[in-house]
C-alpha cells in the first residue's frame, strides 16, 4: 500500500503561543527543504535533530515564519515514516500559513486521526493503542490519563494477546487428543478445556470488572444533589467545585435544563447535574418534590442528601432517604456551626450502610470528608493500584463479554459431551473476538469510523 504524504496542524486550534505543524510521509522532509531556509538543508541533518530557519514562500521569496523544525527519519517515528514538525512561534494566522505553504507543495490535508491511523497502518500501535490515543486526547482527570496512557503503551494490548496465546494452546492440545484416539479423548478434553480456557475466562471476566470504573474515569460520575429547600445544596454544589479543579467540558449544547459542571474530586471525575436548577436565585422557589428526586436518583450514579443539622427531621427528609437507599449514595449533615436540632441518631439509622458526613459549609468544614467518602466509594478495594488494567473502551467491553460468554459455551458443550470439534468452533471464536479487541481481524470500515473520532493533527 503506498501511502501518500499528509500535513496537519498538531496543536490546538487557537491555543498556546505555540503551534507545530506535522508532515508525515515519504515526501516530507524535501517539501519542508522548498519552503525551509537554514545553515543547512533538511535533507541533510541528522534524524532526530532540531533545526533553527524560516519558512519563506518560495513564490515571493517572503519571509513567512520563525521556526525551529524536527527532522525524524522513519522508522524510529509515530508513523514509522518520515516526519518533520514546525514549531511556529506566531499566532493562529501565523502555523495556518505554514501549512497552506505546504499543501501548496503537494501534502495533503491529514483527515482527523490519521496520523494515528498511519501509526496502525504501518504496525506501529496496534487498535486498542490507537483508541487508548483518543481517550488521551478526551481525558477528563489524571487518573483517566493513566489509563488511556497505559492503553497507549500497550497494557491491555499484552494482556488480550497472553490470553490469546492460551487459547491457541488450548486448541492445539485438544487437537492432540483427538490426534491419538488411544487416549480417553473426551475425558482429557474436558480436564483440559476446564482448566486453560476456564482460566481464560476467569481472566477476562476480572478484565470486565473493571469496566464500571473505566467507564466512571471516562465518563465522569453523574451526580445529583437532593434536599429539602434551605438546607445548603447550593452551597454544597458551589464548593464542590469551587475546592476542585473544575475539568473543562468539550460537550457543545449542553442541554439547557441540565446544566452540568465536571470536577475532579480525588480523581473520581463527578459530573454534577445542576438539575434541581440549585444554582438558580434564591427568591425563585426551589423545590423539586419527593417524586422528581426518585427520578433523578435513578438516573444518577451517586446521590448526595443534604440534611439540616440545625432542624428536625421531617417527613420530607425521611422520603428521601428512601429513595437514594438503595443507590449509592452519601448523606450530609450540613449547618453543624448552628445548635444541634436532628437526631443523629435516626439519621444513622435512616443511613443504614450509607456514609454520613457532618459538615458546615459555611465554615468550610467537613469537604475533606466527603471528598474522602466519594473517593472510597469507587475506589476502594485497590481499584486505584497503578498497575491495574482498566477496561473502559465500550467497544472492547462488548467484545470481551462476548469471548467470555463464548467459552463459557464451549465449557457446557464439553460437559454435554458434544464433540470436541464444536468445542474447537467455539474456543476458536473467542480467540477471533479477542482478535479484534487489538484490531487483528476488524474491517476496514470500524478503522476508518474510529479514527475520525480523533482531533485533527493527532
Ligand atoms: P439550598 O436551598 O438547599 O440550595 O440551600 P442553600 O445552599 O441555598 O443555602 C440556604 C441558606 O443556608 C443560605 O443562606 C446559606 O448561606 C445557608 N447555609 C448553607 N450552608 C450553611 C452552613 O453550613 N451553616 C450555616 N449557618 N448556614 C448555611
Ligand atoms: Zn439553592
Amino acid at each position: 500500500m503506498e501511502l501518500d504524504t499528509i500535513a496537519a496542524i498538531s496543536t490546538p486550534m487557537g491555543e498556546g503561543a505555540i503551534g507545530i505543524v506535522r508532515i508525515t510521509g515519504d515526501k516530507a522532509i524535501p517539501i519542508a527543504d522548498r519552503l525551509y531556509k537554514g545553515r543547512r538543508k533538511l535533507g541533510e541533518v541528522e534524524s532526530h535533530t532540531i533545526n533553527y530557519g524560516h519558512i519563506t514562500d518560495p513564490k515571493t521569496g517572503e519571509t513567512v515564519e520563525e521556526i525551529m523544525v524536527s527532522v525524524l527519519h522513519g522508522p524510529r517515528t509515530f508513523t514509522k515514516e518520515n516526519m518533520i514538525e514546525i514549531n511556529c512561534h506566531g499566532g493562529l494566522v501565523a502555523v495556518n500559513r505554514v501549512l497552506q505553504l505546504i499543501l501548496n507543495e503537494g501534502a495533503r490535508l491529514a483527515e482527523p486521526g490519521e496520523f494515528t491511523k498511519r501509526a496502525f497502518l504501518n504496525g506501529r500501535i496496534d487498535l486498542s493503542q490507537a483508541e487508548g490515543v483518543i481517550d488521551l486526547i478526551r481525558a477528563k482527570t489524571d487518573r483517566a490519563m493513566n489509563v488511556a496512557m497505559s492503553q497507549v503503551e500497550g497494557r491491555l494490548s499484552g494482556q488480550i494477546q497472553k490470553l490469546r496465546q492460551e487459547l491457541l494452546e488450548t486448541v492445539a492440545h485438544v487437537e492432540v487428543n483427538i490426534d491419538y484416539p488411544e487416549y480417553d479423548a473426551e475425558e482429557v478434553t474436558l480436564g483440559l478445556l476446564k482448566e486453560k480456557a476456564g482460566a481464560v475466562k476467569t481472566e477476562i471476566d476480572r478484565l470486565l470488572q473493571t469496566a464500571s470504573q473505566g467507564k466512571i474515569l471516562r465518563e465522569g460520575l453523574s451526580t445529583v444533589i437532593i434536599g429539602r429547600p434551605n438546607v445548603g445544596k447550593s452551597s454544597l454544589l458551589n464548593s464542590l467545585v469551587h475546592e476542585n479543579k473544575a475539568i473543562v467540558t468539550d460537550v457543545p449544547g449542553t442541554t439547557r435544563d441540565v446544566i452540568e459542571e465536571y470536577v475532579n474530586v480525588r480523581g473520581v471525575p463527578l459530573r454534577l447535574l445542576d438539575t434541581a436548577g440549585i444554582r438558580e436565585t434564591e427568591d425563585v422557589v426551589e423545590r423539586i418534590g419527593v417524586e422528581r428526586s426518585r427520578k433523578l436518583v435513578q438516573e444518577a450514579e451517586l446521590s448526595l442528601l443534604v440534611v439540616n443539622y440545625n432542624e428536625q427531621l421531617t417527613e420530607e427528609d425521611e422520603k428521601l432517604f428512601a429513595v437514594s437507599k438503595n443507590r449509592d449514595s452519601i448523606i450530609i449533615v450540613n449547618k453543624t456551626d448552628l445548635s444541634r436540632e436532628i437526631d443523629m441518631d435516626r439519621v444513622r439509622e435512616l443511613a443504614g450502610s450509607r456514609p454520613v458526613i457532618t459538615t458546615s459549609l459555611l465554615k468550610d468544614e467537613g469537604i475533606d470528608e466527603l471528598e474522602e467518602a466519594i473517593r472510597e466509594m469507587f475506589f476502594e478495594g485497590g481499584m486505584e493500584s497503578g498497575d491495574l488494567t482498566y477496561v473502559s473502551n465500550s467497544r472492547h467491553i462488548a467484545l470481551l463479554n462476548e469471548a467470555s460468554r463464548t467459552i463459557d459455551d464451549a465449557l457446557s458443550s464439553a460437559e454435554a459431551g458434544m464433540p470436541v470439534d464444536m468445542v474447537q468452533i467455539d474456543i476458536t471464536k473467542a480467540w477471533e473476538l479477542l482478535g479484534e479487541v487489538i484490531g487483528d481481524s476488524v474491517n476496514e470500515s470500524l478503522i476508518d469510523q474510529l479514527f475520525s473520532q480523533f482531533c485533527l493533527g493527532k
